[in-house]
């Protein structure tokens, strides 16, 4: 910025004092005067607080010479920005040349004309003092530049980012995307954004996600991913639209944050450590959920409850350990031979529970038998044969919550043992008739 409220300080350098006397008369009205009568005495004074915003400089002084200290001048990144005016009786083609080699702005010769003289001056100072606006304007350009240039290599290193084009075709990824992926940069440019889906995450996930996008609103939500090593990570994640300058829709880009920890806790709290199916609690909640869908739609739900005959001969015959074994088999079993649809969890002890939504008795009958002949073929490491027997029952809109519905399937299951074991007894068939 142009100072215009403080005078310039001008330093008037000749070794003969009534140069100076001239010069100063003419300069002083309009400005600050500093002088010198000989070249180190210009050095000292640039060197001090008192800096001048221009030097008129005389070129034959004896000592150091105006050549000498313009050189010195602008050889110091303290005084380099100080502009130089050679003023002197030497103008021949030399001097001059070498007088702007050196850094020199401007001659003016003597005898000088007094106009032309502050002319010089204040186009000079003008032109500097832009020069230097400009300076500063720029070093602070580069400050924010450099500012801006670490906070997005903090975000790259630490956010989670992707952006995508309208095909989901990835065209850049954060490093903490790659990090968290496993995949090098270079491979994920260009590639679908679905390679990072867990095989597990059903397509309706993801429909229901290009539905919101594609009709330009902001997905919200909680995804489950795997890494290049195989790994299971989730994110909650933000997908908005990306446009154009001219606001046409270009793509999409999602903010994520890792929640795998989180999401670890969650499942480990669900989940039945020694077979790895829900636990109890998952039941319970799930229970609550079909009850309610059940309830809305008028759909039916069955629930089959299934317990290892004579497991406790297991535990006495060949230990724990191998009890413990035919428990996680049973429960591979099971998982293997249910439907997408249905919900299964270890009850208790040597207990399983299976929440059929949408189904009928007799046809919970059909996929209880099917288990149960599954199991009984099935040949168990050291104990051989095992069997199961099953109770059915169906949740019935009269109940008022779930536990009717599993005391009914109980106590067809109490009946399965009392009729031989390795048998499924329907609550309905079994109490139900006359
Ligand atoms: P039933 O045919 O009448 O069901 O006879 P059972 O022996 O299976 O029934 P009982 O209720 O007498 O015994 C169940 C056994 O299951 C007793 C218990 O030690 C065992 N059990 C329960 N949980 C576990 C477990 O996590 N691991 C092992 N190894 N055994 C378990
Ligand atoms: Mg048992
Ligand atoms: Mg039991």
């Amino acid at each position: 910025m142009i100072q215009y409220d403080k005078k310039q300080k001008i330093l008037i350098a000749d070794d003969e004092p009534l140069n100076i006397a001239v010069v100063a008369d003419i300069l002083s009205c309009e400005y600050d005067l500093l002088v010198a009568t000989n070249g180190e005495k210009v050095i000292q004074i640039v060197c001090s607080d008192q800096k001048p915003d221009l030097i008129l400089l005389d070129i034959m002084m004896p000592g150091m010479n105006g050549f000498d200290v313009a050189k010195w001048v602008k050889q110091n990144s303290d005084t380099a920005h100080i502009p130089i005016i050679f003023l002197t009786a030497k103008h021949d083609n030399e001097s001059v040349v070498k007088g702007f080699e050196l850094g020199a702005v401007d001659f003016v010769s003597k005898p000088f004309n007094k106009e032309e003289l502050l002319a010089r001056l204040k186009n000079t100072l003008q032109m500097f003092s832009l020069r230097n606006a400009l300076n500063r304007a720029l070093d602070k350009s580069q400050q924010y530049a450099k500012t801006i240039e670490s906070q997005m290599k903090l975000i790259d290193k630490n956010i989670i980012i992707s952006s995508t084009d309208l095909e989901g075709n990835i065209i850049e990824v954060s490093d903490a995307f790659c990090q968290i992926s496993g995949h090098k940069k270079e491979y994920l440019l260009g590639k679908n954004h679905r390679i990072m889906r867990h095989p597990e995450v059903r397509p309706p996930f993801f429909v229901k996600m290009w539905e919101t996008i594609v009709r330009g609103d902001t997905w919200h939500g909680e995804i489950r991913n795997r890494s290049k090593k195989g790994e299971t990570y989730w994110l909650d994640t933000v997908i908005y639209p990306i446009s154009n300058d001219i606001g046409e829709k270009i793509g999409y880009t999602a903010i994520s944050h890792n929640i795998t920890n989180k999401k670890r806790v969650e499942e480990l709290s669900i989940t039945d450590i020694l077979t790895q199916l829900h636990n109890r609690m998952y039941l319970e909640n799930s229970f609550m959920r079909e009850i309610k869908r059940s309830k809305r739609y008028n759909h039916p739900f069955a629930v089959i409850m299934l317990d290892i005959d004579y497991f406790k001969t297991v535990n006495d015959t060949y230990g724990h350990d191998v009890g413990d074994n035919v428990l996680v088999m049973i429960g591979k079993l099971l998982s293997e031979n249910i439907r997408e649809t249905d919900i299964l969890g270890r009850w208790g002890g040597e207990e399983f529970l299976i929440i059929c939504p949408h189904t009928t008795d007799e046809e919970a009958f059909v996929l209880a038998e099917k288990i149960r002949k599954t199991i009984e073929s099935y040949p168990f490491d050291i104990v051989g044969q095992k069997t199961c027997s099953f109770g059915i029952s169906v949740f019935d809109l009269k109940d008022v919550g779930y536990k009717e519905v599993v005391k009914r399937s109980d106590e067809a299951l109490y009946k399965a043992k009392e009729n031989g074991r390795n048998c499924v007894v329907d609550y309905n068939v079994t109490f139900s008739s006359p």
